[in-house]
């Protein structure tokens, strides 16, 4: 593996490879030192222009624990606000000697061109619509630990996964749904028709309108776990919203989004007990999902989070120290 651009340039032996490898990576968290050798000397820098909490913290931690040099560099702030093309600004930080780009970019395909102009190795951390695979790994990590058993053989095949939302303008809902099927497992993507993209139906998913059908099995058969997606305000109105603004155009009202598609607390009931729910963050809380779903037992959304960690160190590993075998 040479950059990870997609969720689908994994084939499921790599995939696996890198889950079993975050596996490994993982007790590092229950150490009390935690730091690992096999990047010493090397160097990353996570270049961001999009806004970031989650992803970026947990690379720069992943490569800190893996001993690199990890830089951040974001959009405010560097030379891109003075006007500096996005090939001037990549060329420039890729020609300080670096071996990693860490990439997110609001505009789809932004990080695969990027691939094409440097040396170093490249990740993509999330390009507009497009796909975010360390996000589908981690989502994969967090699935097997609650569906499969901790063991290293723990796959997903022929579990159901209903992934809730607003799929138009996420590029989870792409990652995952390429993902999941390379691990075997079956999804259903659920929305109102405005939040299904266009061609949706070449993806290799199912698709649904009626949330209450499918959550109840009625519909698409069992689910063994549900993952719901934040409405991307700021993707919508044309690209012009904001994040927290209002949204225009693709439902009436928050009230009518909620009723339809928020995971409220009458439709957690719907859910067996052990039916895990995902959420990516960040989360609007009393739109697509209700605190009792965020907080519950069956919420998973804080060992997505610390899944995160395992499954950067493991792709940082295997594409800069090049090794299969890893010793913690
Ligand atoms: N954090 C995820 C992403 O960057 C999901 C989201 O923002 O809704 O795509």
């Amino acid at each position: 593996m040479r950059h990870l651009l997609s969720a689908g340039d994994l084939d499921r032996d790599e995939a696996l490879a890198i889950l079993d490898t975050a596996e490994r990576m993982h007790a590092l968290q229950d150490r009390e030192v935690k730091k690992l050798p096999p990047l010493r000397g090397r160097t990353i820098v996570n270049l961001f222009f999009e806004d970031s909490t989650r992803t970026r913290s947990s690379f720069e931690i992943a490569g800190k624990w893996l001993s690199a040099d990890v830089i951040n560099v974001s959009a405010k702030g560097s030379s891109v606000s003075k006007g500096e093309s996005l090939r001037d600004t990549v060329l420039t930080v890729a020609a300080m000697g670096i071996d990693a780009l860490v990439v997110r970019h609001n505009a789809s395909g932004a990080v695969a061109r990027i691939a094409g102009w440097v040396d170093c190795r490249v990740v993509n951390a999330g390009d507009g619509t497009h796909e975010h695979p360390t996000q589908a790994l981690l989502d994969a990590y967090t699935l097997r630990h609650r569906l499969g058993g901790t063991g290293d053989a723990a796959d997903l095949a022929d579990r159901h996964i209903v992934i809730v939302g607003d799929i138009t303008h996420s590029r989870v809902a792409r990652s995952n749904v390429l993902l999941l099927r390379t691990l075997g497992a079956r999804v259903t993507l659920v929305a109102p028709p405005t939040l299904l993209p266009a061609g949706v139906h070449c993806w290799p998913c199912e698709t649904s309108w009626d949330l209450d059908a499918v959550l109840s099995g009625k519909a698409h058969g069992d689910v063994d776990a549900v993952m719901m997606l934040r409405v991307q305000r700021e993707r919508m109105s044309g690209g012009q919203g904001v994040a927290g603004g209002p949204v225009v155009g693709f439902f009436p009202t928050e009230r009518e989004y909620a009723i339809g598609y928020g995971l409220s607390p009458e439709r957690l009931d719907l859910l067996g007990e052990s039916v895990p729910v995902l959420h990516p963050g960040p989360m609007n809380r009393g739109l697509e999902i209700s605190s009792a779903a965020a907080d519950g037992v069956r919420s998973a959304v804080l060992d997505q989070v610390r899944a995160g960690v395992s499954v950067r160190m493991a792709v940082l590993y295997r594409l800069l120290a090049g090794a299969d075998e890893v010793t913690v």
